[in-house]
């Protein structure tokens, strides 16, 4: 006997297998040779090399200066900008102009108008003015605001983001200009993504300026840097078409896990299958095309998981270019008849996608603040602001990992491949003796790596960067001269995640600031004052510094002794955003007002329970129609090859009967199951306050589904295969 339905996935099955890579069209040069990256980068961006041929030089540079340090553009300039990238935009074929921002739903949203427009004579021209190019009005009524927006208050509206260069989104047919936007209510509350990192941004700028004026440095700004390394898993389309788990919830809600996955470890930088490397190749091309500076790619560690990683920009930029490398990942992949997944965790067993942030502060020129230096003064900087980092962690870990709290997230962080939700730094050997030494009142030579580090010259370090040391299961690592968030999930928007870095570290430095002002008495400080506050806050934040394994079952004990919280589900995360003392410490700062962080907590929680909902739903949907089907039809096989027996004459042995019994047994759980998951579903869904749906959704929800899980699997490892209609785990994860 066969089915349809797994006719259909065999037939997949022999599309998926029989697909060779795309070619696609290079760029040429007028030789008609292939064009190099870097002649060819940013090409459909409207930068500033561009600016600099359209516009007059001083305005190029206010514009310059407002990209790094918000230097208010005048609206004059915005005419003349508005011009400009009309006329750039209209002569490369494009018709029409949208603002381009991140309402809080993890992706990005777009209204387009078009440029063309009427005279006052009723002739048709294309128009295009700075009023349009500064703002525009998007219905904000459809976008979550948390309950900022009043209904009958439904306006919102989108304002240019002229940090971030404008571009054009390439479409088969044509292209539009997109405007980088932030998006407000009327009243000016941030309901986007962008706003609140492109304050902290401001935040994190004047801290660090002010201590590096008290260090003797003249600074006129800061900025922080990031550089997120997108993992992400493939999939033939004609497979994932055929699971409605994976196109409804981006995620297998079951699946058994195949006899071999990733135990041979053959996988991680290992060569790239052709259909794989060409969509990667083709993603490049069309990235660079955007300006986004993608650096590495590569396979990860499970079957079909990859990465890509760019050069790290200014925060704001990283995120935008973050955004559009997802974009150009999801719709290059498709015409090379693939779906690419953000997913957390795709598939149970095999390991989840991050997407570690690499982050640090750069001053005007350029230089890294968490770059050790070669002089003496310049290490007693580099202490400084190192410790305030693991201040910051230690101070505002909470924000970190409410920032990191998602649905997909949860299944991710604090499993065997992840770090976990406990929020720890880690810095490496080296720092770590040195750090260790400070707190101990010595300034000697340690121990070890004695020729790197010399604390006897003039009391001060002499530090060698060290990228040896390597922590992979840290959520907070320092590595040799930034920091890597790891913990951040794949399918998340990082602004979020760099908004709190950023102002967990606004907060520490500003009080470190005040601290060594009282210390020197309102004078510059001494390199033995400033060496002397750096001890006192390495004490103080000991508890926050792990350099072993985070996976470890013996940490959570430890974490826990030390009195570090472990928030394992993101409606238990997300609380801190109604902590009166953390929404004081954010508005403090002019990152997010009591009600802002209020407004994102309703958000968030919301999405958290729909997501859950959904899969409640969908898993309710494919166990009666897919699985439970299929069981029934195995049952009636195996039950009428005994009964064909008997029909013979020939008494069935007594293994044959235990058989159809052990089968009627697993259809009765998966009936039984069915009639629990539509039960909960009715349940969860009439609980009305948020946060006590959130509760019960993380709590009996999560573990319901897992029970769930495990009875399908069992179904999936005994049924016929040829009554299985799902793709099966190795089909995904082999055949591309
Ligand atoms: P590592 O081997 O230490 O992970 P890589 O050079 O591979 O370092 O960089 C990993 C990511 O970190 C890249 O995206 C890179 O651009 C980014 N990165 C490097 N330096 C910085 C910095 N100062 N600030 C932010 N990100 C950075
Ligand atoms: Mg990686």
């Amino acid at each position: 006997m066969s089915t349809d339905r797994a006719a259909a996935r065999y037939s997949a099955v022999a599309i998926a297998g029989a697909r060779r890579p795309r070619r696609f069209e290079r760029l040429t040069g007028t030789d008609g040779a292939p064009m190099r990256s870097s002649e060819y980068f940013g090409a459909r961006t409207f930068n500033f090399d561009l600016m600099e041929r359209v516009l007059p030089p001083a305005d190029v540079a206010t514009l310059r200066a407002h990209a790094t340090n918000k230097e208010p553009i005048a609206r004059a300039i915005a005419d003349k900008v508005a011009d400009a990238v009309k006329e750039w935009a209209l002569a490369q074929g494009a018709s029409h102009y949208c603002h381009w921002f991140q309402p809080q739903t993890g992706s990005t949203a777009e209204k387009h108008d078009a440029f063309f427009s009427f005279d006052h004579a009723g002739g048709a021209i294309e128009k295009f003015g700075g009023s349009q190019l500064v703002q525009s009005e998007p219905d904000a009524s459809s976008f979550p605001s948390g309950g900022m927006r009043a209904t009958f208050e439904a306006r919102g509206y989108t304002a240019w983001d002229a940090s971030s260069p404008m571009f054009l989104m390439a479409a088969e047919n044509g292209l539009t200009l997109c405007i980088p936007s932030v998006f407000c209510s009327y009243s000016g509350q941030a309901l986007d993504e962008k706003t609140p990192l492109l304050r902290s941004q401001s935040a994190v700028s004047d801290a660090a300026v002010a201590s590096l004026k008290l260090l003797g440095y003249d600074a006129k700004h800061v900025v922080a840097t990031a550089g997120p390394e997108q993992e992400y898993f493939l999939v033939d389309e004609a497979l994932h078409d055929l699971r409605p788990d994976l196109l409804l919830a981006g995620r297998t809600l079951f699946g058994r896990t195949p006899a071999r996955h990733q135990q041979l470890e053959d996988h991680y930088f290992g060569s790239i299958k052709p259909r794989a490397l060409n969509f990667m190749m083709e993603c490049d091309h069309e990235l660079y095309l955007l300006g986004v500076p993608v650096k590495t790619r590569h396979n990860e560690v499970a079957p079909s998981q990859h990465e890509f990683a760019p050069i790290f920009e200014t925060a704001n930029v990283a995120t935008d270019h973050n955004q559009l490398m997802m974009e150009v990942i999801r719709s290059v992949a498709r015409r090379h008849h693939f779906v690419a997944l953000f997913h957390e965790k795709p598939y149970a067993g095999i390991n989840g996608s991050g997407k570690h942030v690499n982050w640090s502060l750069a001053d005007a020129s350029g230089h890294n603040l968490l770059e050790p230096g070669d002089k003496p003064h310049d290490n007693v900087r580099f202490l400084f602001f190192l410790t305030a980092a693991v201040k910051a962690v230690h101070d505002y870990g909470a924000l970190l990992r409410m920032a990191i709290a998602t649905p997909g997230n949860d299944f991710r962080l604090g499993a065997n491949e992840a770090p976990p939700a406990i929020i720890s730094v880690f810095l490496g050997e080296t720092l770590h003796e040195v750090l260790e030494r400070l707190d101990q009142g010595a300034t000697g030579a340690p121990a070890t790596r004695a020729n790197s580090i010399n604390l006897d010259l003039a009391k001060v370090a002499v530090i060698h960067k060290d990228n040896t040391d390597r922590n992979r299961t840290s959520p907070f690592a320092f590595t040799g001269n930034k920091f890597e968030f790891r913990a951040v999930g794949a399918s998340a928007s990082i602004s979020l995640p760099l908004a709190m870095v950023n102002a967990a570290m606004a907060a520490a430095l500003r009080e470190m600031n005040e601290r060594l002002l009282k210390a020197s008495g309102g004078a510059r400080p001494s390199d033995e004052q400033v060496l002397d506050l750096v001890a006192h806050v390495v004490r103080e934040t000991k508890k926050i510094r792990f350099e072993g394994d985070n996976y470890a079952a013996a940490w959570h004990k430890e974490a826990e002794a030390r009195g570090l919280p472990n928030l394992r589900t993101t409606p238990d995360a997300l609380k801190v955003l109604k902590d009166p003392a953390m929404q004081a410490v954010l508005a403090k700062l002019g990152i997010m007002s009591a009600d802002e962080a209020t407004a994102r907590y309703n958000v968030r929680l919301e999405r958290f329970n729909k997501t859950r909902l959904i899969e409640l739903e969908t898993l309710l949907e494919l166990l009666s129609t897919q699985v439970l089907p299929a069981a029934f039809l195995h049952q009636t096989q195996v039950a009428q090859a005994v009964v064909a027996l008997k029909g013979a004459g020939v008494p069935p042995v007594k293994t044959q009967e235990d058989a159809v019994q052990a089968v009627a047994a697993l259809t009765g759980s998966l009936v039984a199951a069915r009639a629990k998951l539509a039960a909960f579903i009715e349940r969860a869904g009439s609980v009305h306050d948020e946060e006590a749906q959130g509760a019960l959704l993380a709590g009996d929800g999560m573990q319901l589904m897992n029970d769930v899980r495990g009875l399908c699997n069992e179904a999936e490892a005994v049924v016929d295969d040829a009554l299985w209609g799902l793709p099966k785990y190795r089909e995904i994860l082999y055949l591309l």
